[in-house]
């Protein structure tokens, strides 16, 4: 049934040349049906992409996170950080950066200063790691 939807979704897409705001938690859904992404941490964006390019090369710690769940079906080993932690109240989010407890790079500017939405080669990421090019 889901299946069908989309498919519908999209020829009508192409039909009618129509632009869908699309919300999942799917992974693999929003691949499917999606040409731009935009990744939400607690109500806020952290980074805007073309789908495939955030497939290919995630930039923010939380989009690597997401990623990061998805299952190695051809088993490459390649290592994946483990999630720590704990996810604050989204009735009440932090006004700094909402993904500093549970992300391996916070800093003391993190922990002080909210990142906005900055041009990162053809995405927009919030991340003060990202912007100041202290990533992996
Ligand atoms: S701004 Fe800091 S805490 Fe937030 S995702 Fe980037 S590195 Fe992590």
């Amino acid at each position: 049934m889901q299946a069908q939807i989309l498919n519908l979704m999209r020829e009508l897409q192409r039909a009618l040349g129509l632009t869908y705001p699309f919300i999942s938690h799917d992974l693999a859904v929003v691949y499917y049906i999606s040409s731009r992404v935009a990744v939400m941490y607690l109500g806020r964006i952290c980074e805007l992409a073309e789908t495939a390019a955030l497939v290919e090369r995630p930039r923010h710690p939380y989009a690597r996170l997401l990623l990061d769940t998805i299952p190695d079906l051809e088993m490459s080993g390649r290592d994946r950080a483990p999630v720590a932690g704990e996810v604050p109240s989204p009735i009440d989010p932090p006004p700094v950066c909402a993904f500093h407890p549970r992300c391996p790079h916070a800093d003391a500017r993190c922990r002080s200063e909210r990142p906005e939405l900055r041009p990162d080669g053809g995405a927009e990421v919030a991340c003060h790691a990202v912007e100041e090019g202290r990533l992996p």
